[in-house]
């Protein structure tokens, strides 16, 4: 008997958790590990509502998830951490999908907009594309080959301290692989680095090649990759063909985020997801900068309430984009 009160009030108190939203846990530097246990709890809790994917993994074997909430046959994506001190933004995406799922599983509206529109269209996370960079970021490159250890540090100047690494576990820039004006991105560095270097040729890295291959088969409406820092977006590419369109989008995030936008540069770097993502599939594609600058390093814990309470509504305010866009 005393066991039968014991196992219910641990199922009220694992329904309670999960009720509340108390999944993922914000109040620490979010890792891979966390991202890994943080998904398998939420597909637990709303295994109706979510599907999971392993789309590929990162060079030194750790998993790169996509999870899907919704039924619509149509949908759009949202991509967090391309840069490892850019956790943060895994954390964000997390957060979004967390509270989504619980107001989608009652049929509620999140910040006025009913969630019924993921009938319509689903919305795709992939709340972290490069677990290896987080990883080496966070300090744990004891995890890595003994002798790899070592070229991290050369890439990193020579440092042990690796709280400024953007790149992946090969020292390739991520957001500097794709096939979108890569050829005109600068060569320096000319080797790997803790950030900026963009390889050898494009779509060399193992994360950039699943992403392509994952998001050429959901066929995405609208794309929006989540960076720090700077609470700026970026929603523009030389060839996009539909500056209006993809504006008013950009605007209305804007108005929502309370972020700058930024203005069409006259020469666009290229090299990045959403500069892909405009030239191969002319649809709207967002990158947004979250956080205040703060130099090299992640955004302190400090400022993800603020950052939370300007992004939270993002992903379903998209969705609801995405359905008025004539199919092209
Ligand atoms: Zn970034």
């Amino acid at each position: 008997m005393k066991r039968l009160i014991c196992c219910l009030l641990l199922l009220v108190w694992l329904d309670s958790t999960a009720v509340k939203g108390q999944v993922v846990d914000t109040d620490q530097p979010y890792s891979y590990e966390m991202l890994k246990d943080d998904i398998i709890k939420l597909h637990q809790t709303y295994k109706n509502e979510i599907e999971v994917k392993k789309i590929g993994t990162s060079h030194f074997g750790r998993g790169i998830y996509a999870v899907k909430l919704g039924s619509g046959s149509r949908n759009i994506v949202i991509i967090g951490t391309h840069h490892g001190r850019e956790w943060m933004t895994s954390m964000l995406v997390m957060k979004k999908l967390e509270m989504y799922a619980d107001a989608y599983h009652k049929r509620e509206d999140v910040g006025g907009i009913p969630t019924d529109i993921l009938n319509d269209v689903s919305i795709w996370f992939i709340p972290m594309l490069n677990p290896d960079g987080v990883t080496i970021q966070q300090h744990d490159v004891h995890l890595f080959p003994e002798k790899h250890q070592k070229r991290l540090v050369r890439m990193n100047n020579g440092s042990r301290h690796f709280e400024r690494w953007k790149a992946n576990g090969l020292g390739v820039d991520l957001n500097r692989q794709y096939p979108a004006g890569w050829k005109d991105l600068k060569r320096k560095p000319n080797r790997p680095s803790y950030k900026f270097y963009k390889g050898k040729k494009p779509v060399q890295a193992a994360e950039v090649k699943a992403l392509i291959e994952f998001i050429r088969k959901i066929n995405p409406e609208i794309a929006a990759a989540y960076h720090s820092a700077g609470q700026e977006i970026f929603w523009s590419y030389y060839n996009g063909k539909n500056t209006k369109r993809d504006k008013k989008i950009a605007v209305k995030i804007s108005n929502l985020t309370g972020y700058k936008l930024a203005k069409p540069p006259k020469q666009a770097t290229g090299g990045g997801f959403t500069d892909w993502f405009i030239t191969e599939f002319h649809r709207p594609a967002l990158t947004i900068e979250i956080s205040p600058l703060v130099g090299e390093k992640s955004p302190p814990l400090s400022v993800f309430a603020e950052e939370w309470n300007r992004n939270q509504f993002v992903g379903l305010t998209l969705a609801n984009e995405a359905k008025n866009l004539s199919h092209n």
